[in-house]
């Protein structure tokens, strides 16, 4: 179902196209994801699991994982979460791994033997891509910034609440607009901007970065890189987890706020930390029925500010319960949750049914992290960190000299250090070129200095903890 008002958001309505869903006629907007479109339609079934044919709809909305492949065109494993809507489209439920042997698959254009130059090369253009691009202007420094999305901002795009904090955190300012304020800082004779061009990898041996942007496949050798590609939200297990219907909070989030869809009728909130906390307030705001949250910790992670909204809306919120079960043969119909003792263990007896058609699943997120990987920074598993990631100085270089990173990626926290992160790297990346405007010393000091206050306060015990097993000395 499509959103018709909003307290905060409007939505532009876009160019209405017709295209063919198995082979019924359906519509919806040009250049909306499909996923997107077929939800409204009220299709949640976008393809079949390769080996037991089981109901699968899109998890992520970001394009990070398999959950959403259709074959579209006849082309298979489409990522229908981002991609884009057009007249005449023939989209099809995907079933089992998709045939390549028959696909009709437009190849990239070859790469040709050019090789673009950068000066810093900054993947992701999240709160910490921009801070550091933004940063490494300042210094004098070239950019090179690409995104795998249309537009800049990360996941700032769909975040309708205000920030807390100080004027220079953005306080006050809801995360949809902070990306644009970011965006305005740009020294735009210095930065070049590619958006649609997710980078595909990263080549050790020539230190090459290959990208793709408008079906061509492109080579970029940067003097320093900065990988900013932030995180995926992470998966629960419990009987029947995959059923369409149960999707990532940031999922259900990016529907809604940004596509003006809503997910269902009736939510199951999985996880009382800052985004299970928000995204229950803005699913109510768009008028979805949200019967419960859960966590399986005994007390709520989330801020408290954010807590006593939802709490004002009548959402219970219960602590040390898990979900035991979902039910449902094609889609969510039920879920069963179950109390837990000290020791984490279900209690047999206490158990609840919730009529649900979604459940959203917040219990964290983990690193974007395979272009680290790829380049072979120095990777350590810090569970305080989400997983894992890389380990990096002060000044956020990594193992790889002049490999850098900054937020999520990281380890993850949130947008304001991320951005206070970003601007750290991409001082120190500029600086490494040679680039000084004068003030080099004192703003690197005033970052390190900022992100000590924002990691100082008992809620950020864990950060602290992840960080020192991340320092390279
Ligand atoms: C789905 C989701 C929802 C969230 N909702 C909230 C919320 O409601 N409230 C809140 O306080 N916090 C929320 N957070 C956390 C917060 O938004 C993040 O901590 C913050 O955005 C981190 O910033 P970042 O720049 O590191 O990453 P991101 O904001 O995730 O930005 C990373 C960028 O990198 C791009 N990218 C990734 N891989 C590639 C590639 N290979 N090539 C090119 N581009 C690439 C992505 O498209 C993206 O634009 C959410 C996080 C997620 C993942």
């Amino acid at each position: 179902m499509r959103i018709e008002e909003h307290p905060i958001l409007t939505f532009e309505k876009k160019k209405k196209v017709e295209f063919l869903f198995d082979g019924h006629k359906v519509w919806g907007y040009e250049g909306e994801p499909i996923a997107a479109a077929l939800h409204a339609n009220g299709v949640r079934v976008l393809r079949r699991s390769a080996k037991l044919n089981r109901p699968r709809g899109f998890y992520c909305a970001i394009g990070n994982c398999s959950s959403c492949f259709m074959t579209v065109n006849g082309e298979p494993n489409v990522r229908t979460c981002v991609a884009k809507l057009e007249q005449g489209m023939v989209v099809e439920t995907q079933k089992g791994k998709g045939d390549l042997s028959t696909a009709k698959i437009k190849p990239l254009s070859p790469s040709t033997s050019e090789i673009r130059k950068a000066e810093i090369a900054v993947i992701g253009g999240g709160p910490a891509g921009l801070s550091a691009a933004v940063s490494a202007n300042q210094m004098g420094a070239k950019v090179t910034l690409l995104d795998r999305n249309s537009k800049l901002g990360g996941q700032l795009v769909k975040q309708t609440h205000k920030f807390f904090g100080s004027e220079e955190e953005y306080a006050s300012i809801r995360g949809i607009d902070i990306a644009n304020v970011l965006a305005n800082k740009f020294d735009k004779k210095k930065t070049d901007i590619m958006l649609d061009a997710p980078v595909l990898g990263y080549y050790r041996e020539d230190g090459i970065l290959g990208a793709e942007q408008n079906n061509k496949f492109i080579k970029i050798k940067a003097k320093k890189i900065i990988i900013a590609t932030g995180a995926s939200e992470r998966v629960l297990a419990f009987p029947n987890n995959d059923l369409p219907g149960i999707y990532g909070a940031g999922a259900a989030q990016t529907l809604m706020n940004e596509h003006g869809v809503v997910p269902g009728s009736n939510v199951l909130m999985v996880g009382a930390g800052n985004v299970g906390l928000i995204v229950s307030y803005q699913l109510m705001q768009a008028g979805v029925n949200v019967k419960a949250i859960i966590d399986a910790a005994p007390r709520i992670t989330g801020y408290w500010v954010h807590a006593s909204k939802v709490r004002r809306l009548g959402i219970p919120i219960y602590t040390s319960y898990t979900v035991k079960e979902a039910h449902g043969k094609e889609n969510l119909e039920r879920a069963t949750i179950w109390r837990l003792d000290e020791n984490w263990q279900p209690i047999k007896g206490t158990e609840i049914d919730l009529d649900v058609d979604v459940m959203c699943i917040a219990v964290g997120l983990s690193p974007l992290n395979e272009l680290l990987w790829q380049a072979g920074c120095q990777m350590k598993y810090i569970p305080e960190l989400g997983g894992h990631t890389t380990l990096k100085n002060e000044d956020m270089e990594t193992s790889v000299k002049g490999i850098y990173v900054a937020g999520d990626v990281a380890g993850v926290e949130e947008a304001t250090s991320a951005m206070v992160e970003g601007s750290l790297a991409g001082l120190c990346a500029a600086k490494s070129l040679g680039y000084d405007n004068g003030r080099f010393k004192e703003l690197r000091q005033e970052a390190i200095n900022h992100l000590e206050t924002l990691r100082s306060g008992p809620i950020s015990q864990g950060i602290r903890k992840g960080l020192e097993q991340a320092i390279i000395t």
